[in-house]
């Protein structure tokens, strides 16, 4: 008898499920709102990254819709060779103007974004200085590009300046790249001192504003705008898919850059471009956006009640110092146990564990919205009191 060549996969969902690290994938049934149908039960929602509530936004609908009549389904095309529609090029215009830089690039999604922009940046003879918790569409861009990776301490900019100088001699270019927003603990980078050390060693600057844009800033422009480094960090990404309610990815810097990425970049180059609709969305939130701040103040007004009044109950909020509220609980299985416990008392907050966060590190990822009202809020606290006293983590 032959052995069965994919018994490792027996092997590995089983040490997966041992170590209470199995990912139990929930189907929704309804909308992303502030309550949501998930596996057939209407309940709080505190896990998606719809921060602004645009998800599910009527004039966002409404501009998809039109945009389905007016341009079809698909663009049938990549968008260096058919696919560049009107609306793209006129949502590049939009964000670049909104963020404040010469251009941008929009994308199928900012996983691709970290593909498309770090391997036409750099390559085999060149270096890029990594933060520790970068998300893995960093590394995996990284890993594509070929460039040594020599990873710097969190957020630590004399640690990076350490690295930078101690290695840059050896190579012919080098990228700094740091999250904006770690999304896993919700601390923020600290962008001017790292863009400092980065400038004084004549490195290319790289952020990945995935949980900054539309949240962080004047408005919602992102982490450049928070810390006043206009015309400094050389090359902006981010995703549509957060707190923009819609999907894919934005690059956004100077005109020089930009434009080397449309002749680079290869999810551009080899994989068909966004639809008419999702672009169409992105541009109605662009006009939310720029209409008025109200949506970003609800998002933190609540961020901070919700943490201040987690904290009063006993909880440990970790790093965070934005709407991203890491439960910090320990072991997988003990957060497992919570976010399913949660689920019951009518709370969606899903369990995180290894790899997305080093082991011992599991906590339940409370995700704030606009979209949420104070008795929501309520309704979420009230369950974590219950649960956590059950389970005797406060
Ligand atoms: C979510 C996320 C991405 C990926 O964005 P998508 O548009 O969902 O592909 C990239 N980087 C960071 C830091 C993220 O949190």
């Amino acid at each position: 008898m032959t052995e069965d060549k994919l018994h490792f996969i027996d092997e590995d969902m089983a040490a997966l499920k041992d170590a209470g690290l199995m990912i139990n994938i929930r189907t929704i049934g309804s909308p992303a709102g502030a309550w949501m149908v998930v596996d057939g039960k209407r309940v709080l929602n505190l896990c998606t990254n719809n921060y602004l509530g645009l998800a599910n936004d009527p004039r966002l609908k409404a501009a998809a819709k039109r945009a389905v009549d007016d341009w079809g389904v698909g663009p049938a095309a990549v968008r260096t060779i058919a696919g560049t529609l009107a609306l793209h090029v006129e949502l590049e215009r939009r964000l670049a103007a909104f963020k404040g830089v010469d251009d941008s690039l929009y994308v199928q999604s900012g996983f691709c974004a970290n593909q498309a922009v770090i391997p036409a940046l750099v390559g085999r003879e060149d270096v890029i200085f990594s933060d520790r918790l970068n998300h893995a569409s960093i590394i995996d861009g990284c890993r594509l590009s070929r460039a040594k990776i020599l990873v710097y301490e969190h957020c630590d900019p004399q640690d990076a300046e350490r690295v930078i100088a101690e290695n840059i001699g050896q190579y012919r270019r080098a990228l700094l790249v740091t999250d904006g927003v770690f999304s896993m603990d919700g601390d923020v980078a600290p962008l001017d001192q790292l863009y400092e050390a980065a400038a004084r060693h004549n490195v290319i600057t790289m952020v990945d504003d995935a949980h900054g844009e539309g949240v962080l800033g004047r408005g919602g422009r992102g982490i450049v705008d928070h810390f006043h480094l206009h015309g400094k960090i050389d090359v902006e990404m981010g995703t549509l898919s957060k707190a923009f309610g819609v999907v894919g990815g934005v690059i956004a810097g100077s005109r020089k850059v930009v434009d080397y990425l449309r002749q680079k970049a290869r999810p551009l180059l080899f994989s068909s471009a966004v639809t008419a609709a999702d672009t169409a969305a992105c541009l109605a939130a662009v006009d939310v956006l720029e209409e008025s701040t109200e949506l970003v103040d609800r998002l933190w007004d609540n961020a901070r009640f919700f943490k201040a009044e987690m904290q009063k109950l006993g909880f440990d909020t970790g790093q965070s110092v934005t709407p991203i509220t890491p439960v910090m609980l320990g072991e997988a299985p003990l957060a497992q146990r919570f976010s399913r416990r949660l689920f019951e008392e009518g709370v969606f907050a899903m369990a995180i564990g290894y790899p997305t966060v080093p082991q011992g590190l599991a906590r339940i990822r409370v995700m704030m919205s606009a979209a949420l009202s104070r008795e929501d809020i309520a309704f979420g606290l009230q369950a974590f009191a219950r649960v956590g006293q059950e389970m005797g983590v406060i």
